[in-house]
């Protein structure tokens, strides 16, 4: 079996992946909080922990579990849904249809589970009566606070020291706290907020408790890798290791996975700044394909600079991945020639061998599966023997496949991504390459050439072969 190493931020190195249960690898990520439209910086993580699913899947069969919650109880959305005067389900139902149907633009798998907080209310009360009876939580005015100093290894994922992390999680000091850093694991609902019965007050759940809940509740108290956002490593994910170790007496995850994070221009999104991008809008200007393509292009724990820039050049890779495509109809040679083309990508390609997985087996290279990719499609523009080319298409659709890239008709793609060549059809382009063949035979050199700069300029580069003129999208 191929190795997969990943970085762990538990032990901030990269180590081989050892499942606990090969049989049933077991994942969770943070999911989104549904009060408002996705933006952009929420779907990396998706992204590319899809790409991790994805290479686990090919990896172990299929067997993966994957839990990825939705935060439907938050302060964010009582106060969305007081403002539009509906409940908090209807707005959070229609922010999770909205978050489902833009995350399948992105070609994002569906997960084994998406479990919701406000399904697991009395799951989290059973955790949360666990830690108080196990010492580690108490009651105070209607509210469940953890303890956090009970825990000798409190901060054993961020590595800060309590300074630091009564800094950076803003700790609220209140006079039914034991100490300022204690935090919530229930709380009362004043008026007017939904509030759900429990033996301390109507209340309901801080929001770290929710993910001890559900991922205990799907994957088991203890799983093998967890995500997330690098911001939330402190205090939401030190937190979750702490309910769980007191309520389990066990560590939550064996490998801890935090993608860097996403400015707009080289500048943090913010509201004050006003530049956060929704993904509904950017969706409405681009293929989904081309978000993810400029979610993939960097390393997922570097920070990602997101610009305009960066979306054209990802548009203008993938014009030339699916221009490779193209050459050899490949779609349709794909499905007539399935059987066959599986046994020559093993004669020629090799059984199981992979350039694009090796990448994403290291530590999940992204940058270096895109750069395998186009290394296919360099393959396929220099060769004009049909068998290579054909055999070349399918390596290059299934290589593409674990990143979740090149899963359309390749024409479909050019009508609507071809850029300038959005305007002109094929027909448009063959006819000005026989009017070109004309004038050179009938020595007018000028016109031709001036009809290969007009095709140029349109990202349509002309070649001249033995077999006649051949032609494929460039980018600039
Ligand atoms: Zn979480």
């Amino acid at each position: 079996m191929r190795k997969i190493q990943l970085y762990n931020s538990l032990s901030n190195s990269i180590e081989d992946f050892k499942p606990i249960d090969p049989e049933n690898v077991r994942m969770y990520a943070c999911g989104p909080t549904v009060y408002a439209s996705p933006h952009i910086g929420n779907a990396r993580p998706i992204v590319v922990f899809d790409v991790l699913f994805r290479v686990l899947k090919k990896i172990h069969d299929g067997k993966v579990t994957f839990v990825r919650n939705i935060t439907d109880i938050d302060d964010k959305i009582n106060k969305k849904a007081r403002e539009l005067e509906i409940s908090i389900r209807e707005l959070t139902n229609e922010v999770i249809a909205e978050f489902h149907s833009n995350i399948s633009k992105l070609n994002v798998c569906p997960v084994t589970r998406e479990p919701r907080a406000t399904d697991h209310i009395s799951d989290m009360l059973d955790i949360i009566q666990k830690l108080i009876d196990n010492g580690y939580a108490y009651e105070a005015e209607g509210h469940v606070l953890f303890r956090v100093k009970k825990l000798a290894n409190y901060g054993m994922l961020s590595k800060r020291n309590i300074d630091e992390m009564i800094a950076g999680s803003r700790v609220e000091v209140a006079p039914y706290k034991e100490d300022p850093m204690d935090f919530v694991l229930w709380k009362p609902s004043e008026e007017g907020v939904p509030a759900w019965e429990s033996k301390y007050s109507a209340g309901r759940p801080g929001w770290h408790i929710e993910c001890s809940a559900m991922s205990s509740k799907y994957l088991g108290k203890q799983f093998d890798i967890h995500c997330g956002g690098q911001d939330l490593m402190f205090p939401h994910h030190e937190n979750e290791i702490a309910q769980n170790y007191g309520a389990f007496g066990c560590l939550m995850a064996n490998y801890w996975l935090h993608n860097g994070m996403l400015l707009i221009d080289g500048q943090k999104m913010s509201k004050s700044l006003g530049n956060i991008i929704s993904l509904d809008d950017v969706l409405k200007r681009y293929d989904g394909e081309i978000i993810r393509y400029v979610l993939l292009s960097s390393h997922y724990q570097k920070t990602l600079n997101w610009t305009e820039q960066a979306v054209h050049q990802a548009k203008q890779a993938l014009n030339c991945l699916y221009g490779a495509l193209k050459k050899a109809d490949c779609e349709v040679l794909i499905q007539q020639n399935k059987q066959d083309s599986d046994e020559s990508i093993r004669q020629n390609h090799g059984d199981g061998e992979s350039v694009v997985l090796d990448a994403l087996c290291t530590n999940l290279n992204t940058p270096l599966a895109l750069t395998a990719l186009h290394e296919i499609a360099d393959k396929i523009y220099k060769t004009e023997d049909r068998a290579e080319i054909r055999t070349l298409c399918a390596v290059l659709k299934q290589e593409a496949d674990f990143l979740g890239l090149l899963n359309k008709n390749p024409d479909a793609w050019f009508k609507q991504n071809g850029a300038d060549t959005a305007t002109v059809s094929d027909d448009e382009i063959e006819k000005m390459i026989s009017e070109r063949a004309e004038a050179k035979s009938r020595k007018d050199f000028k016109t031709a050439d001036e009809i290969r700069q007009k095709l140029l300029d349109m990202h349509i580069q002309i070649e001249d072969t033995k077999s006649g003129t051949t032609w494929r999208i460039v980018s600039d």
